[in-house]
C-alpha cells in the first residue's frame, strides 16, 4: 500500500517511510492511496476473534508491505498485554441500547495507549531493519507524552525527550511521566505554556542542525499509525452489539479530530454506521464547522476536559482532503486561506461533512452534572472527556433502535478536579499504578528557551 500527502507536493511513500516521517515533507498528512474494504460476511466471521487477533486482521493491509506477517502478530501480542481487561477494550452499559468503550485500560489510563503502545513496537522494528537510530521529540499537555513514553520506553532504536510546562500539568500527569525511569526517556519541564513547548518542537522539527546528523521523528496523531491502531475498535465495539448484521452509531470526545478519524475510516472499508457524533467542550471549532459552516479560530479557552482544548485540529485536514474530492490543490489554497483569516467551506464540502458527522458541544457545567446523573442512575463513573461524549451521543441519537456506543477516552483518576466538581468521590488508582505517589522522579527543569532545550537533547543522543 502506498500512502499520499493530502498536499500531494511530496513523494508517495511506503508504511515504514511514513511512519518515521510523521509529517509529509510538503506540510501535508499522509492518507492511505487507497483504503482496504471488508464484505459484511468477512467482517461477521471475525465475531469470535480476540482482540488481538482482529487487529491483525484489520491492521495487516496497512503493514503487508513492509512487516512480516510474525513480527506485526508479536508486536500486537505485545502492545496490548500490558492492559489490565482481558478484552482489552470492554463495554459497560449506561442505558437501554447506549454502551461506553472504554480505552483507559492501557498503562496510562487513556486511549492514546491502544496506537502508542504499538507505534513505539513499529518504529524498533523498522529502524532495526535500517540500522538507524530516531530521536523523538514532543510536547504534551499531559496525556500523549505518559503514553509515548511507555510505548518507547523499551526501544532500542529511540532515545525520547518529552516536554511538558512546568507545574502546569497535574501531579499524576507529571507523575506518569517522570516515574519512568529509562536510559531512553527524557522529562523536561520547560518554564513556560503549552504553547511554548509545541513552539520548540515545531523549531526543532524546522532546523534540525542542533541533531548533529541524527534525525526526528514524531508520536503526534498527524503519524499515520495512530490513526491505524484506532480503527480497530471500531470494528471490536460493533461486533460485540450485533455489527455488522446491524448500524450501530458512535459519540466519541474529539479534539485533534484523530480518533474520530478512525471511525470515518472504519466505515469506509465496510463497518455499517449510522452516526459518527463529534463532541467537544467550549473549544468548538469543529461543532461550529459540521453545524454552522464556520470554521474561525477563538481564543482557547482552559476546560475541565483539558485533553480537548484545542484551537485547531490537525487531523481534520484529512477529511477535508476527502471532501475536496482529492483535489490537493483545493484543499492547500482552503489552508492557505484558513492560515490568513476565517474561512468557510464550499457548499460540495461542507455537505461531505454533514453527511458524515453530527455534532455537538458541552460546557464545563453541563459535563459535570452529567458526571453525576450518570453515577446516580448507574453508579458508573464517566471522566470529563467521555462524559462530553454521552452528552453528545444522547442530543445527537436520532434512531434509538441503533446502539449508541461513547468512546470512554481517559479514566476519571485522571481527572480529579471534574470529579469533585460532580459532587463525586475520587477512585483509586488502578492496581498497576497504586505506588505511583511514591516511585522516584526523574526530570531536568528547563528556562523557556529553545537552545538551552536544544542543548540538552544534543547532549544526550
Ligand atoms: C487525546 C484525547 C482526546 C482527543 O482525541 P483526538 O484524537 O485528539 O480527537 C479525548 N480525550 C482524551 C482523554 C484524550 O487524551
Amino acid at each position: 500500500m502506498k500512502y499520499v500527502s493530502t498536499r500531494s507536493q511530496a513523494p508517495a511513500l511506503g508504511f515504514g517511510d511514513v511512519l518515521l516521517a510523521g509529517l509529509a515533507s510538503d506540510g501535508g498528512l499522509y492518507v492511505p492511496e487507497k483504503l482496504p474494504t471488508f464484505s459484511q460476511e468477512e467482517i461477521a466471521s471475525w465475531a469470535s476473534l480476540s482482540y488481538q487477533e482482529l487487529a491483525f486482521k484489520v491492521m495487516w493491509p496497512f503493514v503487508e508491505d513492509d512487516v512480516p506477517e510474525g513480527e506485526f502478530k508479536r508486536m500486537i501480542d505485545e502492545a496490548y498485554a500490558g492492559f489490565n481487561h482481558s478484552a482489552v477494550a470492554p463495554m459497560v452499559q449506561t442505558d437501554n441500547n447506549e454502551w461506553v468503550l472504554e480505552l483507559f485500560r492501557g498503562p496510562t489510563l487513556a486511549f492514546k495507549d491502544f496506537a502508542l503502545q504499538l507505534l513505539g513496537r513499529l518504529m524498533d522494528y523498522i529502524l532495526s531493519q535500517r540500522g538507524e537510530k530516531l530521536v523523538i521529540m514532543g510536547a504534551t499537555s499531559g496525556d500523549t507524552g505518559s503514553a509515548a513514553i511507555e510505548g518507547c520506553r523499551h526501544s532500542e532504536h529511540l532515545d525520547i525527550f518529552i516536554l511538558h510546562p512546568y507545574q502546569r500539568v497535574s501531579e499524576v500527569q507529571r507523575r506518569q511521566m517522570t516515574t519512568v525511569i529509562d536510559d531512553n526517556v527524557f522529562n523536561i519541564a520547560v518554564k513556560g505554556n503549552f504553547d511554548d513547548c509545541q513552539s520548540m518542537i515545531k523549531a526543532s522539527f524546522a532546523d534540525q542542525g542542533f541533531l548533529k546528523g541524527a534525525k526526528l521523528g514524531a508520536v503526534n496523531s498527524i503519524n499515520w499509525a495512530r490513526i491505524m491502531a484506532q480503527i480497530v475498535y471500531y470494528f471490536s465495539s460493533a461486533l460485540a452489539v450485533g455489527g455488522p448484521h446491524r448500524k450501530v452509531s458512535f459519540s466519541v470526545p474529539t479534539g485533534n479530530f484523530g480518533d474520530i478519524f478512525a471511525g470515518y475510516l472504519a466505515k469506509q472499508m465496510g463497518l455499517p454506521i449510522d452516526q459518527l457524533v463529534v463532541a467537544t467542550n467550549q473549544n468548538d471549532i469543529l461543532h461550529r464547522t459540521i453545524a454552522t459552516n464556520d470554521m474561525s479560530r477563538q481564543s482557547l479557552n482552559v476546560t475541565l476536559s483539558p485533553s480537548m482544548d484545542i484551537m485547531v485540529s490537525s487531523n481534520f485536514e484529512r477529511l477535508l482532503f476527502d471532501a475536496h474530492g482529492r483535489d490537493s490543490a483545493a484543499l492547500a489554497d482552503l489552508m492557505a486561506r484558513f492560515n490568513a483569516g476565517d474561512v468557510t467551506l464550499n457548499d460540495e464540502a461542507w455537505s461531505f461533512v454533514k453527511e458524515n458527522f453530527d455534532s455537538y458541544k458541552v460546557d464545563d457545567t453541563r459535563t459535570c452534572e452529567v458526571i453525576s446523573e450518570v453515577f446516580q442512575s448507574t453508579q458508573y463513573l464517566l471522566d470529563p472527556h467521555t462524559a462530553i461524549g454521552l452528552e453528545a451521543a444522547r442530543q445527537c441519537w436520532k434512531d434509538k433502535s441503533v446502539p449508541m456506543i461513547t468512546l470512554a477516552t481517559a479514566h476519571p483518576v485522571k481527572f480529579p478536579e471534574a470529579v469533585e466538581k460532580a459532587g463525586c468521590d475520587l477512585p483509586s488508582l488502578p492496581e498497576h499504578m497504586k505506588d505511583l505517589f511514591e516511585r522516584d522522579e526523574a526530570y531536568e527543569v528547563i528556562d523557556n528557551d529553545l537552545s538551552a532545550v536544544q542543548g540538552f537533547v544534543a547532549d544526550r543522543i
